[in-house]
């Protein structure tokens, strides 16, 4: 019997690794921002065309990348963030995987323009569905630009997969929120079919909140804190009587990272006990430090899901300080023992 297994070309790779990271234009969204975060960068630029369908692009002004480093960025498990498996337990970047840029490019029109600080010119490089078009030497700012277009041009399934322009925004409006929320000290505009959707400056914490969902949050806002050993918790709940019938404003950032977890939820609500009407929800705005060796976030390829070493903890810890809150703003009675 002849040999039947062969190793998939590159461009097959990225493209099934691609289906893991990028499911819609917010996917793009949320690895570009992250990238920029990571080089450092203090003023974001996201300019979307279609709700990212014909357009994704994130300008910053981090650090750039060199000519050799641009051409790799592209090139599948490249990166800069981590060197050694154990680097993975200690994780102080949003990236790590090195997929999403050549997970991108295997299903869109790519263009790279950087420029490194200390360099007079930058470099251009045009890729498309893994192919490099073209590199070039120009003149950029200091800073990264990657435009994504025409997302999913070489995959029709997938195209027609996409929802409505109107439920694709919500969603890149969503990770736009989940980004710039957990990094207020970075501005960040949002600019959708040419006009400024968002333009939020430097800022503290509830600042940020009330820059994004408008000023009568400021009156809804209770803040949340608490500092142990293993853990600090920092942020803000919504007040009981303005919890909504939607789930809507339910944030945890773990390490600036935002994360989905049933279980911190359930903490949190809980704390609400018997202060919600029935059928509404709570908001909560909750960042939580943790030693990055007591968490392990390669569980999955969009990283929203975080394995903690000794959650049992962190559940009481919060829902301890979420209710001592409540009750220190005569929100509800708090007997001093259940602390
Ligand atoms: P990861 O973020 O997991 O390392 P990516 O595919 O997102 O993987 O990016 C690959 C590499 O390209 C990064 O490790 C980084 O060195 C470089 N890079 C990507 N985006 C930027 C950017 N905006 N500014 C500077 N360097 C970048
Ligand atoms: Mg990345």
């Amino acid at each position: 019997m002849a040999d039947i297994i062969q190793l998939l070309p590159d461009h097959v790779a990225n493209q099934i690794a691609a289906g893991e990271v990028v499911q819609r234009p917010a996917s793009v969204v949320k690895e570009l921002l992250e990238n920029a975060i990571d080089a450092d960068a203090t003023i974001i630029k996201l300019i979307i065309k279609d709700a990212g369908k014909t357009l994704v692009q994130v300008i910053d002004n981090g650090k750039g990348m060199s000519p050799t480093d641009a051409r790799l960025s592209f090139e599948r498990h490249a990166t800069s963030k981590i060197k050694t498996a154990e680097d993975l337990f200690d994780l102080h970047t949003k990236g790590f995987r090195g997929e999403a840029l050549a997970s991108i490019a295997a299903i869109a029109h790519v263009e790279l323009k950087t420029k490194q600080a200390q360099e007079d010119v930058g470099t251009c490089i045009i890729i498309e569905g893994s192919n490099i078009v073209s590199q070039d030497v120009v003149v950029t700012p200091k800073g990264t630009s990657i435009s994504v277009k025409n997302l999913f041009f070489n995959i029709p399934a997938r195209r027609n997969f996409l929802k409505s322009n109107a439920v694709e925004l919500r969603h890149v409006i969503d990770e736009f929120h989940r980004v710039a929320l957990a990094h207020p000290n970075i501005s960040f505009v949002m600019y959708n079919n040419g006009s400024e959707t968002f333009n939020l400056p430097v800022s503290n914490y509830r600042q940020r909140i009330v820059n994004i969902f408008g000023n009568k949050t400021n009156e809804k806002l209770v803040p949340v804190t608490e500092e142990t050993e293993v853990l600090t918790i920092s942020g803000f709940v919504g007040k009981p009587e303005f919890a909504k019938k939607t789930r809507g404003e339910q944030y945890f950032f773990v390490n600036n990272r935002f994360i989905k977890s049933a279980y911190l939820n359930h903490a949190v609500t809980s704390a609400f006990d018997g202060l919600l009407k029935q059928g509404t929800h709570a908001s909560y705005f909750l960042n939580l430090e943790v030693n990055p060796q007591t968490i392990d976030i390669n569980i999955h390829p969009t990283k929203t899901e975080i394995k903690f070493d000794d959650e049992h903890t962190l559940y009481a810890l919060l829902r301890s300080a979420v209710k001592h809150s409540l009750g220190q703003f005569n929100i509800a009675p708090v007997l001093d023992f259940e602390r």
